[in-house]
């Protein structure tokens, strides 16, 4: 049998603030619902889901395929309208999509190859922000930078690898300031090798940023490693089971017998029924 979650995961994870920088509540969902209607029925993709997040987190969203993390995410996003529940960023509804929450998807085809590197970042800047040419080109820069591709700014994505891609993506997406940087599935379509590399970099970026991140994946292992706290969901359709603390887990964590304990712990957390899950 397994224990309830709140008893192998006690209260400290959903409330203790464990770096300085988890501020002020950012994003609170609350009893969120989700629903796609077609003709013929109605398809439920989240239960009454809620979770908050706060400035400086790096909050995942960890279930199974199919569990609506995608739909959790582009309802935050402003994409899809909760049947129930509410989602509010600094104490607004969201209503619609805004400059204020931008999102990295996981395909490598996000980029218009038409656009340079640097012309990829900077032209969200350009149609979003108002800022001048001179003044997106700087700021494209500066976040080109950050992820190491100063080097390819004039480069056209067809030239890149995925994982050069998927830093772009991520270059375009932080050079908007948003409040939060919501990222689905973002390495999940990038060799093993890759996949860690852009973890940990991913990781560097936010010691130096300090942006405010909802990851939605469905990997155990990368949810420890890139979250800060983790939002466990069931499979279909998707309903909180458990939220804990995980940012204690780097890269460097995962040979230890305490991380795949956490793995296992998780796993079955995910994927038996438990009383909580009823
Ligand atoms: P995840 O991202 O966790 O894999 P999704 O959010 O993509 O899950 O999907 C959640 C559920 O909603 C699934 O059962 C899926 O089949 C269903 N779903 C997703 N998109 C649509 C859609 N456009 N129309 C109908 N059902 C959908
Ligand atoms: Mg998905």
């Amino acid at each position: 049998m397994v224990a309830n979650p709140s008893v192998l995961f006690p209260e400290q994870a959903a409330t203790q603030a464990s770096e300085p920088s988890h501020s002020s509540r950012l994003l609170a969902v609350d009893r969120v619902s989700l629903e796609y209607r077609t003709r013929e029925r109605v398809v439920r993709a989240t239960h009454d889901v809620s979770f908050d997040v706060y400035g400086g987190d790096r909050f995942v969203l960890l279930g199974p395929s199919g569990c609506g993390k995608s739909t959790l995410l582009k309802a935050v996003g402003g994409f899809i309208k909760p049947a129930s529940g509410t989602i509010t960023l600094d104490g607004e509804t969201v209503r619609e999509p805004g400059a204020d929450r931008i999102v990295v998807f996981q395909e490598f085809d996000q980029l218009p190859p038409w656009k340079t590197v640097l012309e990829n970042i900077a032209f969200p800047l350009r149609a979003a922000k108002k800022l001048s040419r001179a003044e997106a080109k700087e700021r494209a820069q500066h976040y080109l930078d950050k992820v190491g591709l100063a080097q390819f700014a004039d480069a056209y994505p067809h030239t890149l690898s995925g994982g050069m891609k998927q830093r772009v993506a991520i270059a375009r997406a932080l050079a908007m300031q948003p409040r939060v940087l919501l990222m689905d599935e973002p390495f999940a379509a990038l060799d093993a090798l890759t996949r860690r590399k852009m973890q940990e970099e991913l990781l560097r970026l936010w010691e130096e940023v300090r942006f405010t991140l909802l990851f939605v994946t469905h990997s155990i292992e990368e949810a420890l490693i890139v979250g800060s706290r983790i939002l466990l969901l069931s499979p279909h359709p998707g309903r909180v089971r458990a939220e804990l603390n995980s940012h204690q887990y780097t890269q460097d964590s995962l040979g230890r017998s305490d991380f795949q304990q956490r793995v296992a712990q998780i796993h079955r957390l995910l994927f038996e029924e438990t009383e909580s899950a009823r």
